[in-house]
């Protein structure tokens, strides 16, 4: 449940009066202060992070031929983003306690045609960069953030923690869709500590033209523009950015209410039987956009989702595996992806919102704790 209200809705109001609705100055100022907010020196906004994954990949050169790590247990977008530019996901299994990618398996998934790690920072939970960055240099390959999730999320790095975001790997990309902590409705930012990759971003994401709009209109002189590769229509409108920007300044104050929402969980479920909880590394700091909990392999998934669910309690189904999908099915594994499999089919996501009061976390808990004992 996204936090919205009417300081949303009257910045997009303006937004709409100013006379420039379409990538903007509001599209500027958002990605200014998204930048500033994560510690990266470049920041661009998109339509959407699919659109970013995609940008993010072709930036970095990956092309027909390639491989391109990344989790199988994941929203389906990641993998599309690498067939998207022709390249093969090779899917590795996951860390059941983070479900986040392993990065030994990684390790022994690369191969001579490796050109990229696809890591994503799961159901907002960092995954483990030190190890994939370190993993990436030894190889000669890039380390490419599936962020979506993980706005506000942090990462200790060193004795410092570090916003997710933050150049770790060569670029993060984050998502603005409702299912995230902070939402423009779509919308999508990619972080880069190269000016390189920012300029080619900023060229793709509306057609490969020369001089932006903004530009040509503020300009006394007329301007033509040109072509210099083909792009893509991925911008953010303005009425979205300008929504963003209150997003933001809201995002510290949503996970300082997130977390105890989680801690509060971890005390209401810790002693049910064979539950298990989700795995917080001493390094991280989740924002926890979904809370994941592990049934016992005894207790039928759907059963207690619907149950709950005729209770009043909406719950979601374990991340899914794209290779268990229609685009994938078909592909042989190369590597076993049991633990994917077990967590799709045996978490569930629980409601958690930063409007949830300690009530409805206590009916959440003691649902649940009737359905697993039974
Ligand atoms: C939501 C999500 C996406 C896609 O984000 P959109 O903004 O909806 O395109 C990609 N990857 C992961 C891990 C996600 O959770």
């Amino acid at each position: 449940m996204p936090v919205l209200d009417a300081t949303e809705a009257n910045v997009a109001r303006d937004a709409v009066l100013s006379g420039w609705v379409s990538q903007g100055p509001q599209v500027l100022a958002f990605e200014q202060e998204f930048a500033a907010l994560v510690g990266a020196p470049y920041a661009c906004a998109v339509s959407n992070c699919t659109t970013a994954l995609h940008l993010a990949l072709l930036a970095v050169g990956i092309q027909p031929g390639d491989e391109v790590i990344t989790a199988s247990h994941s929203f389906i977008a990641s993998a599309n983003s690498i067939r998207y530019c022709g390249a093969t996901p090779v899917f590795v299994d996951i860390d059941p306690a983070t479900y986040n990618l392993d990065p030994d398996r990684v390790a022994e998934a690369i191969t001579e045609r490796t050109r990229a790690i696809l890591a994503v920072h799961q159901m907002g939970m960092p995954c483990d960069l030190p190890a994939l960055t370190a993993l990436a240099k030894r190889h000669g390959i890039v380390l490419i953030e599936d962020a979506a999730c993980a706005a506000g999320s942090q990462i200790n790095i060193n004795g410092t923690w570090d916003a997710i975001g933050k150049p770790h790997g060569e670029i993060a990309c984050f998502s603005f869709h409702p299912r995230k902590v902070i939402t423009t409705g779509e919308g999508g930012m990619l972080t880069t500590a190269s000016a390189d990759f920012a300029q080619k971003f900023k060229l793709s994401r509306q057609h490969g033209m020369s001089v932006p709009d903004t530009v040509r209109h503020g300009s006394p002189q007329v301007i033509f523009e040109d072509y210099l590769s083909v792009g893509f229509n991925y911008r953010m409108t303005d009425m979205q950015a300008a929504i963003g920007r209150k997003q933001l300044e809201r995002l510290p104050d949503i996970i300082l209410r997130r977390r105890p929402l989680a801690a509060r969980y971890a005390d209401l479920l810790g002693n049910i039987e064979g539950l298990i909880l989700p795995f917080e590394p001493k390094w991280a700091r989740s924002n926890w956009q979904s809370y994941c909990v592990r049934l016992p392999d005894r207790v039928d998934q759907k059963a207690v989702m619907q149950s709950l669910l005729d209770q009043g309690i909406a719950t979601r189904r374990g991340i899914m595996c794209a290779h268990r999908e229609a685009p994938y099915r078909d592909e042989p594994l190369r590597h076993s992806l049991k633990e994917s499999e077990h967590a799709q089919d045996h978490a569930i996501l629980l409601p958690i919102y930063a409007q949830m009061t300690d009530d409805d976390l206590v009916r959440v808990a003691d649902a649940v704790r009737a359905e697993i004992n039974g």
